[in-house]
Order: structure tokens, then sequence, then C-alpha cells
């Protein structure tokens, strides 16, 4: 028999699979449940635009058809948008797509990948499958330190990971630091700013009154790459489209790697309308922001310690191991996300649902407290 183990290359052998949070059909297939709650991957409770799903079902009548690979329409939506050139930007399926072009062709096993403890589990899997090495610097008050990360900068660093909020704490960088973070860089290291939860960030409620406006800074910065996903505030995680923003030749490059047919067409409609339907962000948006308040208050009434975020999902402190707690609440019929391969074994991330899922969710939270 082949030893597939010791095939593998050096970088594989030592990941852990990333953890997904737990899918509704599994619990049900489990415990025999029904109407059970999912607040575990950040997802929009209120679903994408209709006009997204109309798109999304009459491109799927011209299935038999490959994708337009360049996602020429995408980008042109995009583009007027952002106000940004088409040319800078690379479409994903999914935003972690793009992440990992960018990994893949800036990185080699000399050098070294930096990012933050208790930050996204993607970017240490995408370093240590090219062979590289990952540096982990150590958290502020939760959030990216970026005086540890300007501290750990070598002449091996290439490639640096900021998620600004951070998933899975929330803490967000404001424009100053950020900005004069990527300025002091060596322009030999490239810095991904991972923007997975923008549009919850930058609505006015959030209160994150200096969140980064970064479109302004691709011109300025020629190794900063933006990264933006439809998954989270559009609602279309199940479509898997992402893209990034950087300098054209940066984005020409990723193009090299990226899989020809990476989109798929039911994917690029439905990204295309859910861009057009403000109406339905804000709606997004604003039940975000109440559902944030709901949950933070609720919290706080409990004596229960919360890192107080600007995505739409919180961290709460259970002052306890919490693995046990989302053991009893999966009992409940409630999907929490535990955050110990985080390094937080005493929180669980809650995603922000709907007024009423996050009243079952206390309700269920209530009922294994008092167990
Ligand atoms: C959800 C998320 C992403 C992107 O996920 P995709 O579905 O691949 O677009 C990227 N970064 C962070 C920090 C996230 O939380």
């Amino acid at each position: 028999m082949v030893n597939f183990f010791e095939l593998a290359a050096p970088g594989v052998r030592g990941l852990t699979p990333y953890q997904p949070g737990k899918p509704i059909g599994e619990l049900e297939r489990e415990l025999g449940l029904s109407n059970i709650v999912k607040l575990a991957s950040n997802e929009n409770p209120l679903g994408p635009s209709p006009k997204a799903l109309e798109a999304a079902l009459a491109a799927s009548k011209e299935v038999e058809l490959y994708p337009d690979g360049g996602g020429f329409e995408l980008k042109a939506a995009l583009s007027e948008r952002l106000g940004v050139a088409a040319e800078r930007i690379t479409l994903g399926n999914g935003s972690s797509d793009v992440l990992e072009f960018a990994a893949r062709v800036f990185v080699t096993p000399d050098n070294e990948v930096m990012f933050s403890q208790h930050s996204f589990a993607l970017y240490p899997i995408f370093t240590q499958t090219l062979g590289a090495q990952a540096v982990a610097t150590p958290a502020s008050r939760w959030g990216n330190d970026l005086d540890a990360m300007r501290r750990a900068v070598t002449p091996r660093t290439r490639l640096i990971f900021i998620a600004n909020p951070n998933n899975p704490t929330g803490t967000w960088l404001g424009s100053a630091a950020l900005e004069s973070f990527i300025r002091d860089l060596p322009r030999e290291v490239l810095v991904v700013v991972d923007e997975a939860y923008f549009e919850y960030a930058s609505h006015p409620a959030m209160g994150a009154a200096d969140y980064p406006d970064t479109m302004a800074w691709v011109e300025r910065y020629p190794n900063l790459i933006v990264a933006r996903t439809f998954s989270k505030c559009y609602g279309l995680a199940g479509l898997r489209v992402g893209y990034s923003v950087s300098h054209p030749e940066v984005a020409d490059l990723m193009n090299r790697v990226r899989p020809p047919f990476n989109v798929s067409s039911v994917a690029l409609a439905a990204a295309r309308a859910a861009l057009e339907d403000e109406a339905h962000l804000r709606r997004s948006l604003e039940l975000n922001a109440q559902g944030m308040q709901q949950l933070v208050a609720a919290f706080a009434e409990r004596g229960l310690a919360y890192i107080p975020s600007v995505g739409n999902f919180v961290c709460v402190d259970m002052g306890r191991p919490a693995a046990p707690l989302y053991d009893a609440l999966l009992r409940q019929g409630v999907i929490v996300r535990p955050v110990g391969n985080y390094g937080m074994p005493n929180h669980l991330r809650v995603t922000v649902g709907t007024p009423e899922q996050n009243a079952v969710f206390l309700r269920a939270l209530d009922a294994v407290l008092a167990a």
C-alpha cells in the first residue's frame, strides 16, 4: 500500500482542515431536530436580493455554456461602482479564491507570510500549502496589532494578510493607522486587506467612524490588494463570488494562476444583479445594526463580556470553556461557532440573525446556562 501521507507536500502534511460552521442538514440528521437556527457562518439572514435570485434563475437556463471566463460584465459593474479600472479587478470563486491567488503568485518556500493571532483560518492553510513560513503576530485587545506586525517584518516577508474587520473577533483598524502601516512597508511586501465585512463595517450605525476607504489607496500603494465578497452582506455565500482590487500588474499575475472558469455563469449574473439592489443592501445593514444591538444588550444584561464588533457577528466570552455550551446549544437546535481553534476557548462567535432568530438563540442560551 502506498503511503500517501509520505507522498504529500511537506506543508500539506502539517495542515489541519478548515472547520466550517455545522450545516443545518447535518444537525437535522444527527439529532432529528427541525426548525434549526444557524448563526454560525456569518450568512445574511435576509438572504440575497430577490433580483439576484431572478438573475440566477435566468442564467441557469444556459448552463450548457461555459461562463465568460473574463467576467466582463461583472467587472464593468464593479469598476463603475468602486471607481477603479476593470484591469485592477480579479474575480474569485468566493474571495477566499483570490486570497489564495495572491499567495500562489508571490509566495515561495523561502518566504514568510504574516497575519495576526485570532485571525481567519484560511491564511495559515494557504501559507503552509506553499511550504512557506507562517508568522502569527500577537493580537492586541483581540485585534490586529500593527506595531507587532511592523516589528515582525524581515527580508523574507512577502505577504501580509489583514482582515478588516477581523474574523472571528470583529475588531477593526482605523484609516490613519492602517494607511501609515502600508505606507511604511517595503514595497516588496504585499498587503492583502481582506474586507469580507466591508459593507457592515462602513455602515454608520456600526460606529466605526474612521473605517478606511481602501479603494482610494490602491492607486497610491501598488503593493496593496483589497479583497471583498458577495458571500456576506450580499447573501450569496452558496454561489461563491468574490473579487480583489489591486495594481493592474498584480491583477494580471493573479489571473495567470486563476482557473479560467472559476466563477460560474449563475454566480456572475446573480452578483451583478445584487450589486444593483441598493434597497436590499440597506435593509440587510439595518437589520444587522438592530440585531447587533439586541445581542450585545442581552449579553450585557447577563453579565457576559463580548468583543465589540463592526461585522455581522460577535464573540461572547462565556467565562468558561465554551465547547460544552456549543454542544448544549446544538441540542437546543441552535448552531453557533466555537472558536477554540482560533485560540479563543472561552468564546462563542454568534452571527447576527433576524430578531426572531436572535431571540431563539438567547432563549437557548438561557436554558443551557441554567442547566
Ligand atoms: C467569509 C470570509 C471570507 C470570504 O469568504 P468567501 O465566501 O470565500 O468569499 C474571507 N475572509 C474572511 C475574513 C471571511 O470571514
